[in-house]
């Protein structure tokens, strides 16, 4: 089961990917993917769509969101996969977490008009496929555009991180009711690409810990935004604290991604995949 094609976390412009559920599903089936999750941040409003587009591809689905959390004032990703999507406290908890963006697109706008950048909320609305869901990448799109930077990246590192103008500290879901929300909801909450969080050693084990203790069962291990080395050092996480591995490009736009749909090298041997432990939620074209 290790070799099969999955990609279990991408985006569609239901959240801040730039292609349709539709387009990004006919372009993982074009590109091998054997089992799909589009994984849209903090919302499910794309998951019919995605997984209708599969089916009619011949593809099976596994449902998917990517909940942004708050954990000891660090910004950490939990996808979640396999949900029952008509679950109501999932539903609501999304809605909940979703509800903060436009207030805090505003702040981020204005703090940006305060370093010269002009009409950034507007700028970004224009890349914004769903209104709920407005995003730093939405900003980054915007602020390329306008040529503030060449690259997404230059945005990230000059304005829209930590301590750099254009940044808004936010408050998002909390771990526990992330990992309930999933859990109750028939699915198994994911740590998504942990390498990505700078955390210490020490913040990684509380993570981990924490994240074990309400119920989370997987961890991203091979993904877009780790390193080869990084595959290793979670894969051997993964078998030390038993939990599930998964695989998923993270992908955004065919421009955006270096890495694209279905196109990461296979789970190493030694772990077990988190789809091993969702047979019972795939759904079958
Ligand atoms: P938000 O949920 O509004 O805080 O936006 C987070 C999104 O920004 C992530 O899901 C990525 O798609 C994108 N992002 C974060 N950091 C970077 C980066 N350094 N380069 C490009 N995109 C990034
Ligand atoms: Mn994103
Ligand atoms: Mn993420
Ligand atoms: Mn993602």
């Amino acid at each position: 089961m290790q070799s099969l094609n999955a990609d279990l976390h991408c985006h569609s412009n239901v959240s801040d990917g730039t292609l349709t559920p539709e387009e990004v599903a006919a372009r993982a089936h074009r590109n091998g993917v054997e089992l799909w999750s589009l994984t849209d941040h903090d919302e499910i409003g794309g998951q019919e769509r995605a997984r209708d587009a599969a089916h009619r591809l011949g593809m099976s689905y596994l449902s998917g969101s990517e909940i942004s959390v708050t954990f000891a004032g660090r910004t950490v990703h939990i996808v979640g996969l396999g949900f029952d999507a008509s679950h109501a406290d999932l539903a609501h908890g999304l809605a909940a977490t979703r509800g903060g963006r436009e207030q805090r697109a505003r702040n981020m706008a204005a703090d940006l008009e305060r370093v010269g950048v002009h009409g950034a909320f507007e700028g970004a609305l224009k890349y914004v496929g769903n209104p709920d869901l407005i995003s730093r990448t939405h900003f980054a799109r915007y602020m390329v555009e306008i040529g503030v930077c060449k690259e997404l990246s230059d945005v990230f590192k000059r304005y829209l991180t930590e301590g750099k103008p254009g940044y808004v500290e936010h408050r998002w879901a909390k771990l526990s009711d992330a990992v309930r929300w999933i859990t109750e909801a028939g699915g198994v909450a994911v740590i998504a690409h942990p390498g990505r969080y700078d955390l210490t050693p020490n913040e990684e084990f509380a993570l981990f810990d924490e994240f074990k203790a309400l119920g989370g069962l997987g961890v991203e291990v091979v993904t877009g935004s780790h390193t080869v080395p990084e595959y290793q050092k979670y894969a051997d996480l993964a078998c030390e604290l038993d939990l599930l591995a998964s695989r998923g490009s993270d992908f955004h736009d065919p421009k955006e991604s270096h890495t694209d749909l279905g196109t990461l090298p296979a789970l190493p041997k030694r772990v077990r995949p988190v789809w091993e432990a969702l047979a019972h939620r795939v759904q079958h074209p």
